[in-house]
């Protein structure tokens, strides 16, 4: 039957049957090759034992779901030598063992699951015609054969329910390779950290959220002063710091026609003037966003239009003599006006200009004090606005 070239069947295999109905096909398919070899001796055998069913799920057709009705065989071993007495015929290049899907398709899953990270994977299968649930995405990349070890450097964070809306767990991605490297049974702050207590290596953590409700969430805890500060490593449960014992930092992101918004300042001991974001250290007291209109005000003598929008939170944890200091920068998206005419107090702000983006983000990179791979993924569009970043630094 032709149909044995259609679905690309390994040779030893045949279409009998095909049934097709408006969402599925169903294909009969008998074994035909006179023998087949003892998977623990080798030899070949021709005697056959019994016929039996196997009903494999395989890769959609013309967007149908493809069911596999197999008639498979076992064969009696001749070599007297041999423990095994009956064996069931193999077909390695096309489905494992005991397996309710065929290699091929489980292929395609474990592709879907890496491009989605996962999110949304389940949805993309089924238009595609694979019937599958986001549990078995997540086991598919789980089966993938470990990485050569080495240290994880970016973590993203987010949580899943194993069922809908019932049970939470936490999922761990490696966000250079894009793999899921664990998942944990609970959403708990405390088992996160244990895990990360175990990765020294870790230097930035991000949770991803969906855009406006991330903005909300984090926007409402640093209004409240109640910025949990759970997504720390290493130095996880001593960290159990109130708002006022950290640092608080406004910048300001503003884009204009492809340029970043840059200051260039020059702190006292340092040889050279440095570049950064406009913005500051929020004044005991003073709110967030009045903060940062006064540090962008004398900064750059520019003024801010309508309210800026939270893109990404960078904690910085420094270990220091004296025990752990923590900075929260909040890094805002900002639409300002008025002519650049820095008029600050410090007098540390020497002048400040548009930069086109790319070399803005190399002159950021010069400061070995900021991490501005947060910044970049967020302009390019790999972060959703409002991940949290956790920065370790000695
Ligand atoms: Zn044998």
């Amino acid at each position: 039957m032709e149909g044995t070239s259609l679905f690309s069947l390994p040779e030893g295999m045949q279409v009998s049957h095909i049934q097709i109905t408006e969402n599925s096909i169903v294909v009969e398919i008998v074994a035909t090759s006179p023998t087949s070899r003892c998977p623990l001796c080798s030899e070949a055998s021709e005697s056959i034992h019994c016929h039996y069913r196997r009903v494999l799920r395989d890769v959609p057709c013309s967007g149908r779901r493809v069911q596999l009705f197999l008639t498979v065989r076992k064969f009696y071993c001749r070599n007297p030598l041999c423990q095994r007495k009956v064996f069931a015929e193999r077909i390695p290049t096309f489905m494992e063992p005991l397996a309710r899907m065929t290699i091929r398709y489980c292929q395609q899953i474990t592709s879907i699951g890496l491009v989605t990270c996962g999110k949304g994977g389940a949805k993309l299968a089924a238009r595609l015609g694979m019937q599958t649930t986001r549990q078995t995405i997540l086991r598919r990349i789980m089966d993938l054969p470990e990485l050569p070890p080495g240290s994880i450097l970016y973590l993203g964070i987010d949580d899943f329910s194993f069922r809908r809306g019932y049970r939470f767990g936490t999922i761990l991605v490696n966000l250079e390779s894009r793999r899921v490297v664990d998942l944990l049974p609970d959403r708990e702050a405390d088992s996160s950290a244990a895990w990360m207590r175990q990765h020294p290596d870790l230097m930035a953590v991000s949770r991803d959220r969906g855009g406006e409700y991330a903005s909300v969430t984090i926007w409402s805890r640093l209004a409240s002063g109640l910025f949990p500060t759970i997504l720390s490593s290493q130095i996880g449960q001593e960290l159990n710091m109130s708002y006022h014992h950290c640092k608080l930092i406004a910048s300001g992101v503003a884009r204009l026609h492809g340029d970043l918004l840059l200051v260039h300042q020059s702190y006292p001991g340092d040889p050279l003037p440095s570049w950064g974001l406009p913005g500051g250290q929020v004044e005991p007291g003073e709110e967030l966003l009045a903060g940062l209109q006064r540090e962008l005000l004398e900064e750059t003598g520019l003024t801010l239009v309508g309210t800026p929008n939270i893109v990404f939170v960078l904690q910085v944890l420094r270990e220091t003599e004296e025990g752990i200091q923590e900075w929260l920068a909040c890094h805002f998206a900002c639409e300002v006006a008025g002519q650049i005419s820095p008029q600050d107090p410090d007098g540390l702000v020497l002048s400040a200009h548009w930069v086109e983006e790319q070399a803005a983000l190399e002159h950021l990179g010069t400061d070995p004090g900021y991490d501005c791979e947060p910044l970049r993924r967020w302009l390019c569009g790999e972060a959703a606005s409002g991940t949290v970043y956790t920065v370790k630094v000695k």
